[in-house]
């Protein structure tokens, strides 16, 4: 009868010849890519060929003979394979060992994380982005406050306000880096194809509408023959509407608003609204529409992102690329970034669709062109797209891949929302910040309380950051034991 020894030295081996195949078939393509992130592209086959296959049962048996199980090796899989091989006695010749070590994989995602996001103090801090509202552009001392309080990175958002406002941004943060001696990364998002609500019925002018569970509403380009009192709700991206089917879900206002197409005519689509997630029960124009079970042909880079892009590549230092589904529009953006010069900005992709999750690992591969790459979890979209409840499992899955890549992350949306905009966090919230030190780099959206939101957010990560380096538990000295021998277990 075999041994669990032998079965654990037959199964590595296997697994290792089938990791050593899967990057033998791509070895022309790594070649393709910069040279700073060839090993790590590797790193990343040899993890997605582990990952292809279920090891649970190995990993029982790994754990029980006091074997590392695999399990937080991310970033230098296939070394650490080798690792344990070793300790059953297996000799690699030298050339075999593979260089994507432990500490090799973790000065490659120090020196990528840098590239992005320049130089901070704390290692196990993630930077801090911080999104700039409209009102950031004549406010100085604010800007000045969130530099001194730690802030990285300062993301403006082309979906919101105009050039001239980016420009007074700028000029406010450079001013104020001059001022303190701080740096801080410049972050532009392309606004890309997000749809938006524009009313064009009942509540044009208010720019909002009051509407009830169970009520119907239209879906339509223009404002045509409706009847008075109808709302007639125009997705701001053309052609969207003969693309939808009966059945397919609606979702309005990030998922407040859950509606399902009901009338399907020739210019509008009727949708039955069947939960209004909120106590205001109205439609804003200006919302974001998601249609999650909609196949929707448009580009992810819009005429206006292309107008953008001049003056992103003037001033920014990082480039996010919302919507971005495909490979190919990589490549799309990247011949456009060219047509503007070799030098542009560094590229973010910004992961918030179910085919940029499906995608994930050739869009890493095709941005692995680029000498920096960053990708950001935008949970805003993402949750909608994909359904809530999937939410917890995807976001880990990213964050497991890109750490394979040794590509750093930026977790972002609802960081501490509650907090950020009534002034009080929720015991979630609190569990989901700690969580944030998964990633390299934290976003905070816009809201009121935006420096409380920092000194809480840095108190959490500080914390986590004792007990967990990414994926894996370290034994810092725990006070409840402490206590325990030092005085409780004395009365018992
Ligand atoms: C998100 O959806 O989480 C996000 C970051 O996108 P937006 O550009 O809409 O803020």
């Amino acid at each position: 009868m075999q041994s669990d020894l032998d079965y654990i030295k037959e199964q590595l081996n296997r697994l290792e010849e089938r990791m050593l195949k899967e990057l033998d078939s791509r070895k022309e393509f790594i070649h393709s890519l910069h040279p700073e992130q060839q090993d790590s592209a590797r790193n990343l086959i040899h993890y997605l060929a582990l990952r292809n296959e279920d090891i649970r049962e190995l990993q029982d048996l790994l754990h029980v003979y006091g074997l590392s199980s695999l399990a937080s090796s991310e970033s230098h899989i296939h070394r650490q394979l080798q690792a344990i091989s070793e300790r059953l006695g297996h000799t690699y010749k030298e050339e075999e060992i593979d260089i994507c070590s432990f500490p090799f994989s973790k000065l490659k995602m120090g020196e990528k994380s840098r590239l992005l996001f320049g130089q901070k103090k704390e290692t196990y801090i993630p930077y801090v982005m911080v999104t700039f509202d409209s009102g950031f552009a004549n406010d100085y001392a604010m800007i000045k406050n969130l530099l001194q309080n730690g802030m990285n990175v300062a993301r403006i958002n082309c979906a919101h306000d105009d050039e001239a406002t980016w420009s007074k941004m700028i000029n406010q943060l450079k001013k104020a880096c001059t001022a303190t001696g701080l740096d801080c990364k410049i972050y532009m998002d392309l606004a890309g194809p997000k749809i938006r609500t524009n009313l064009l019925g009942k509540g044009k002018n208010k720019g909002r509408v009051k509407i009830h569970e169970g009520q119907l509403v239209w879906l339509a380009e223009t404002r045509g023959d409706f009847e008075k009192g109808e709302v007639i709700i125009s997705p701001n991206e053309e052609g969207i509407i003969p693309m939808l089917k009966k059945g397919d879900r609606v979702f309005i206002d990030d998922g407040l608003i859950r509606c399902v197409v009901e009338k399907i005519k020739k210019d509008r689509v009727g949708i039955r609204v069947i939960r209004i997630s909120s106590s205001k029960g109205q439609i804003k124009a200006e919302k974001g529409i998601n249609f999650p079970d909609t196949t929707l042909q448009i580009s992810s880079l819009t005429e206006f992102d292309k107008k953008c892009l001049p003056f992103i590549c003037e001033n920014a230092d990082l480039i996010g690329y919302s919507f971005v589904k495909s490979k190919e529009d990589i490549r799309q953006l990247r011949a456009e970034l060219k047509k503007l010069g070799d030098n542009y900005p560094n590229l973010i992709l910004k992961i918030e669709t179910p085919d940029a999750v499906n995608n994930l690992p050739s869009l890493l591969l095709e941005g692995m062109k680029e000498r920096a790459l960053g990708l950001m979890i935008a949970r805003g979209d993402l949750a909608v797209e994909i359904g809530f409840e999937r939410m917890g499992e995807i976001q880990e899955e990213i964050l497991w891949i890109c750490e394979a890549a040794h590509i750093p992350v930026v977790w972002a949306t609802q960081v501490l929302e509650s907090l950020h905009k009534v002034g009080m966090a929720t015991r979630s919230e609190i569990t989901d910040a700690g969580h944030a030190a998964l990633a390299e780099c934290v976003m905070i959206n816009k809201g009121e309380y935006t420096i409380e939101v920092m000194e809480t957010l840095r108190d959490i990560v500080q914390r986590a950051s004792t007990h967990r380096i990414k994926k894996r538990f370290t034994f810092r000295t725990l006070k409840i034991a402490e206590r325990f021998f030092n005085s409780e277990s004395k009365s018992l």
